[in-house]
């Protein structure tokens, strides 16, 4: 699921903010794009269907904050 995959991210370090290259420190907002809103060009798996998240960079200096359904692309 897109939220644990998140969280895991942001408690590993993994997320990373593209602005100071430094780990997220949190996030907040986070809602499932459910099938019924997607285009159909895609299958029922919900995983598909996306997620959208505000990520909240939180370190010293840098005031990066994005919402995004392309969280994915921050996980290094
Ligand atoms: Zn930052």
């Amino acid at each position: 699921m897109s939220l644990s995959k998140i969280k895991e991210a942001i408690s590993a370090g993994k997320m990373l903010c593209p602005t100071c290259q430094k780990p997220v420190k949190s996030f907040e907002k986070y809602v499932e794009l459910t099938a019924s809103v997607w285009d159909g060009a895609g299958d029922s798996n919900l995983e598909t269907a996306g997620s959208k998240v505000t990520l909240i960079c939180g370190n010293d200096d840098c005031s990066w904050k994005e919402r995004t359904e392309y969280w994915a692309e921050y996980i290094k």
